[in-house]
This record gives C-alpha cells, structure tokens and sequence, in this order.
C-alpha cells in the first residue's frame, strides 16, 4: 500500500482527516534521504509559510509514527530523529498516460536487498519505478500497428 493511503487509512479510522498539511508533511518527509529532527523537517516543509508549525508537525508525526510510516530515533543527547519506514515502494508508470500504480512484492524487495547488500549499502527505503504502457494504451497501441 501506498504511504498516502496508508496514512489516510490510519487518519479515518481515527476520525482524523488527511489535510493539505498533513500530506504536505508526508510528501516531504518521504522525500528525505535520511533521519531528520522534527525542526530540520519543518525546515524543509517551508513552516509558516504553508501554515505548519511546529506543533502541527509533531500531531503528523505522530500519526505517521502510529501509522507505521515512520520510526523515532532517540539519541543520546535527548534529540529525536525521525525516519520513514515504508519499506519498498515501486511503481508502475505508464509514459502514455501518466497511470501509477504501486506494486509491492516481496521477491522485488528481496532483490532490492540483495542488490544493496551487494554494495554494501543498508537500505532505507526504495523508489522504484517501472516504465511502460498500462494495459489500456497497450492495447490501443497495438490496433494502431
Ligand atoms: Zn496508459
């Protein structure tokens, strides 16, 4: 599952709505290559600016952490850092007209640690994404041939 609908799913289970803030949150925290504070996120997600503050940010983080999308690291100087734990995330893409879909598979995160571990690198997370045509404009390209 996607970490949007994840996270959605989470919010309206608990009467909670996925507001523009909350997304936004999510949307950039994904984005990060590694750990961050809860300030070093706000940082990045403009503050004021989009109408986040810091309070705010830590409500979504801590739906993102209930959720299971994101994981608080305690360090011993008493700052938190916070990271994704959405494990793989691949997408399909079509080039023709723009459909995504994710596709989760365990053979493909399989690979994907095996290829990292390969490198010696620990893997955080992936952003996969598989080029092609959808079924749909498959199709449609294959009556124009
Ligand atoms: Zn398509």
């Amino acid at each position: 599952m996607e970490a949007r609908e994840q996270l959605k799913e989470y919010l309206e289970a608990n009467n909670l709505k996925l507001t523009p803030q909350r997304e936004k949150i999510l949307g950039v925290f994904l984005e990060l290559p590694g750990p961050v504070s809860a300030e070093g996120l706000l940082a990045e997600v403009g503050g004021d600016e989009n109408g986040i503050s810091l309070s705010t940010l830590y409500r979504a983080l801590g739906h993102m952490l209930r959720a299971g999308l994101a994981r608080r690291i305690q360090l011993n100087s008493g700052t938190a850092l916070y990271e994704a734990v959405d494990g793989c995330c691949c997408h399909l893409i079509c080039e023709r007209c723009g459909r995504r879909v994710a596709v989760s598979s365990p053979y493909l995160e399989g690979m994907q640690e095996v290829a990292a571990r390969q490198e010696g690198f620990v893997l955080h997370r992936c952003r996969s994404q598989l080029v092609g045509l959808c079924p749909r404009c498959a199709a449609e390209a294959g009556k124009k041939n």
